[in-house]
């Protein structure tokens, strides 16, 4: 039976950790037909997928590359929607790289944690996300591999796959040959640019992205992660550059 609608990705925040350009952190909203779930969660992403209209409720799983504030701050603040506001009936899946579960219940005590006791978390089912093992998320099965980006603990790219559509999002990530592999046949290649020519950590910048855009067979392509360099060049870009509030059918 054909869907009765496409998957489409709604850019909630394409920004760096730094809010360059006035852009939100990481947030990537995959609306599928049945599932509501994100890719990465910074600390901008609940607004904006407010703004986007849509009931927090709804959301089925967060899918986090890596837990640098950008992509995984974000969360307490769903707790809280979920804690005071509109409480949810099915637990939250929240799949990351090993030490997920430790850092987002460290982050919430943090912000929102009072007393000696502990301060409890809404309906919550954690996933542990090992490079190389393909999981499935009630239904939606992610495929995550290792990304150069941390030395001292595992960032994650991730190959999602539901309902015939394959996403390939990078997280963040210095360009890997392995980007050429996975993306072979995916229908939306989200690949992180941070940097226009500099080179300052291990982010992807656009010279080597162009270098290897001919090895790219991905039907679409469309950057991200922007920094304040990139977006001096804004002008001089080519293909599809994210903007918050974009919405891309798959
Ligand atoms: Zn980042
Ligand atoms: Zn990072």
């Amino acid at each position: 039976m054909l869907s009765t609608m496409n998957m489409k990705l709604h850019i909630l925040g394409c920004g760096d950790a730094f809010g360059s350009g006035g852009r939100n952190q990481s947030g990537y909203l995959v609306e599928a037909r049945e599932k509501l779930f994100l890719l990465d969660c910074g600390p901008t992403t609940l607004l904006a997928l407010k703004r986007a209209g849509f009931d927090p409720r709804r959301l089925d799983a967060i899918l986090l590359s890596h837990l640098h504030g950008d992509h995984f701050g974000g969360i307490a603040f769903f707790f809280i929607e979920y804690l005071y506001l509109r409480p949810r009936v099915d637990p939250l899946v929240i799949a990351g790289p090993p030490g997920t579960e430790a850092k987002v219940r460290a982050l919430f005590q943090v912000m929102y944690g009072g007393g000696s006791e502990n301060k409890a978390i809404p309906p919550t089912r954690f996933v542990i996300l090992q490079p190389d093992e393909p999981t499935d998320l009630n239904g939606i099965t992610v495929a995550p591999f290792r990304v150069p980006h941390q030395s001292d603990a595992i960032s994650l790219g991730l190959k999602v796959s539901y309902d015939g559509k394959q996403i390939l999002f990078t997280g963040d990530s210095l360009w890997t040959e392995s980007f050429v592999e996975h993306a072979r046949g995916v229908d939306l290649f989200l690949c992180e640019c941070s940097f226009f020519r500099e080179q300052p950590g291990m982010h992807v910048n656009y010279q080597t992205l162009t270098t290897n855009r001919d090895r790219l067979h991905c039907k679409q392509l469309v950057l991200t992660h922007l920094g304040e360099e990139m977006l001096l060049h804004r002008n001089e870009l080519a293909g599809v550059i994210a903007e918050d509030g974009m919405v891309i059918e798959i």
